[in-house]
Order: C-alpha cells, then structure tokens, then sequence
C-alpha cells in the first residue's frame, strides 16, 4: 500500500510501526459553529481511510480532538450569554450529528483540551525544561530557530518566513515565528498552571493528546490542507523538541472543497451547513470520493445530481440482486466466485492501495454494477450472484454507504412467486391482482 506522505512530500510504501496495528490521529473541530460541507471532507475521507484498513485486517486505533477552548469559543460564550462549556456541549453534540449524518463511525476516541489540561501543562513544562520554550510576562511561547529544519512539512525556509513575516507588535517575542504555547489571560476560560493563569495555545493539544493516547509517534497524522502550516508545522517542532521525531511517520492532508468554484464563505452566500444537506448522505459521499482526496472538489447541484442518478443505478442493482436471491432462499447460502468478479475486486484493491484512489475504487464498483446486471439478465446461478451482492457489501462498507433491505416476509414472498407464475402463464388479471398487493405494500 502507498500513502503520499506530506512530510516528505513522496509517495511511499506504507509500513506500519507495529506488524497489523494502524495508530491515526486527526484534527478535529474547534467547537463553537456547525461545520459546513467543506469541514466534512475530511471527516468523509478519514473515516474512509479507516474502514480501508480495517477491511485489509488491520487493527485501527483512531483519534480526533475536540478543541473546546478557543478565543472564538469565548466570544460565542459572551455573545451568547453561556458558559462555555455550555456552548461547547452543544456544538460537540451537533458535530457528532453531522458526523453521523454522513454516515461516518463516531465510535472513536475524542479528547477535549478541557480535559487534557494537566497534561499540556506538563508538555509545556518540559519544553521549558528543555530550553525550547521560553516565559515572558505571562505567556510562554516556542522557540522556532531551535528546530533546525523548522519549515520541512510546508516546504518553507525560516529566512523566507521571518522575510514574509507580518511585523508583529508583539516584544513579548524573541521572534516573529515564535508561537503562543501558554496564554496570559483575564477574559473567559482560564487555567492555573506554574507559569501563570491563562489558556492553552492550539498547537499544543494535538501533540499532547497524541503523547498520552498513543504515548508515541503514531502511524498517520490527517487533516485538512489548511493546517499544514503553522498548525502541522508547529505540531512537528514541539514533538521534535521532546522526542526527536516528526509526531507521525505519514502525514496526509486533503485537498478543500469549494462551491460553485469559490471558497466556501458566509459572506457571499456560499455556504452549506451539513446539518441543512437533505441530499441523501450515500449521494453526498460517493461525490466526496469521487475526487482524489489530494484534489480539490468543487460542489454544484449538477455535479450532485450526476451522482444521485450513479447512486440509483448501484441502488437498483443491489436491490434487484437481494431480492433474487430472497426470493430463492438463498440469501444466506455459499458464494461462488466468478473470475470477473474477482478482477473488480482486485481493480479495487489496486486503487484503494494506491494512495486511497476512491475515484478508481468507485470505478470499479460501477464495473460491479454492470456486471450485476449482466449475471442478472443472463440468469446466472445463486452462487455467483451471492457473490456480487458480497462484493457490494464490502464496498459500502470501506466507502460508508447505506442501504436499507431486509428479507420479504413469508407472505410477501409469496405473493411475489404468484405474481411471477402469474405472468409466466400470461394470466394478466391474477399477475395485476399481485402487482397491486405487492406496490401497495411498496415491495416493488
Ligand atoms: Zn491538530
């Protein structure tokens, strides 16, 4: 399997640290919005890359944060006349909605900062310890000219940053680069740590959360393009400082999601919140991956439409292929592999181990259906239609797509045999009679 890995900017074969064992973190949200479209690519992919794994035997341990302490978090909280964490719970409960509601696993681990305190507190200590850090007034900040190869993710030069570098007015700083890893404050939320009372900077959660879920450096670090730099840059640094490595051996990055060809804006009225989608989520996400996560998407409602009718093709298919086979008490019999199925199922493999390729992988299962289609007309055994019916399964299951079907009750199916010999025998008035029970009941 190859993963382009953007610390060093390469495609590289994936190895795990531990034979069979997978450790991902990811950023999460900062809690005081709901998220738009564009906030659940990520969550979209990653959990893709997830259920990816796990369908190659992998045992994934998977995190992502939420930060729940925020300078626009207190904002909100004043704004709206809350506590914070009032506000927090609210959008924590929200985000996990959304999540679900692109079908995405919310079965994973969450930190929050709130609850991770103690042990950024200790991070920073040692960082301070260490001479990477430094005090001034109340705030402690990173040292950034002590990391020698400081810039090596975003492929930048300290020189260039310090050139291009808003002159801050900041004397609290050695530095321009330098950034907050404690904050001296009087308004809203604050801590008691042995270098003053105050919050935690952003940059330090992550690396701290990783520390003690993980307790070491992780397999993969994913998350938007956006946070490459500072926010995966300065992740790197600190780790560095403390343990000399890069945080994760892979770090993965996904491309943004614009609308009608623009950046997703309040302002401009290009915004789609994904608790206001009403598309069907199977339709929201095989668009999401039908672009390589590397690229950029561009989301319009033609574009959408394109893939509702994709979904329907898939959905008739599997529809017409479980009811074969339900029909047939078959169900639940033994598979036969057919080598043209086996061939798809390879296509997709190839795809999927080469960078996460979901638009060759979503070719392929438009090859399965197809296929499907073909066995179906061409009345080929059980067996084999068992078998591409399996085959979907797996794919809605590494891709997160959801079809409801459960078996027809005994009368049904019934009613359903008739009406078949019904028009076998070309008895038009009985095969109307059992159409009708059969639509009414929304069977076919
Ligand atoms: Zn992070």
């Amino acid at each position: 399997m190859k993963i382009f890995n953007s610390y060093t900017n390469k495609l590289e074969e994936f190895v795990p640290r531990y034979k069979g064992k997978v450790n991902i973190y990811v950023c999460g949200p900062t809690v005081y919005s709901y998220i738009h479209i564009g906030n659940a690519r990520p969550v979209i992919f990653f959990d893709t890359v997830r259920r990816y794994f796990e369908h190659r035997g992998y045992d994934v341990k998977f995190a992502s944060n939420f930060t729940d302490v925020d300078d626009k978090i207190i904002t909100k909280a004043i704004e709206l006349e809350q506590t914070e964490k009032e506000v927090t719970d609210k959008f924590i409960s929200a985000f996990l909605t959304d999540v679900e509601k692109v079908n995405s696993r919310t079965d994973y681990i969450q930190p929050r900062v709130t609850e991770y305190i103690d042990e950024i507190i200790n991070y920073i200590q040692r960082l301070l310890d260490k001479g990477y850090a430094y005090q001034s007034g109340g705030d402690v900040y990173f040292r950034v000219t002590k990391i020698k190869d400081y810039g090596v993710l975003s492929n930048r030069n300290i020189d260039d940053l310090i050139s291009g570098a808003r002159i801050e007015v900041n004397s609290k700083k050695e530095n321009p680069l330098d950034f907050t890893l404690w904050k001296d404050t009087d308004v809203g939320i604050k801590f008691d740590a042995p270098f003053g009372i105050g919050r935690p900077g952003w940059h330090t959660e992550c690396v701290a959360m990783i520390e003690d879920i993980f307790g070491e450096e992780i397999d993969i670090h994913g998350g938007g393009s956006g946070l490459l730099f500072p926010h995966h840059e300065n992740e790197i640094a600190q780790a560095k400082a403390l343990h000399g490595h890069s945080v994760a051996k892979y770090w993965m990055h996904n491309g943004l999601l614009n609308i009608s060809g623009g950046k997703m804006s309040k302002s401009e009225g290009k915004m789609i919140l994904v608790k206001d989608l009403t598309i069907d989520p199977n339709v929201f996400r095989l668009f999401t991956l039908s672009t390589h996560y590397r690229s950029p998407i561009n989301y319009t409602d033609e574009v959408l439409n394109s893939y509702d009718k994709e979904w329907d093709k898939i959905l008739r298919v599997y529809k017409a292929l479980f009811l074969k086979l339900d029909l047939n008490d078959m169900l639940y019999g033994n598979a036969k592999i057919d080598p043209d199925l086996l061939l798809i199922y390879k296509e997709f493999l190839k795809a999927m181990d080469a960078d996460f390729n979901t638009p060759n992988a979503i070719t392929a299962m438009q090859d399965l259906v197809k296929k499907s289609n073909q066995l179906l007309r061409s009345s080929a055994e059980f067996e084999v239609l068992l078998s591409a019916m399996k085959l979907f399964d797996n794919f809605f299951e590494v891709f997160g797509l959801k079809i409801d079907v459960s078996p027809l009750a005994k009368e049904d199916k019934e009613t359903y045999l008739l009406w078949e010999r019904a028009r076998k025998e070309k008895d038009f008035d009985s095969a109307d009679k059992y159409r009708n029970i059969l639509q009414a009941k929304g069977i076919i």
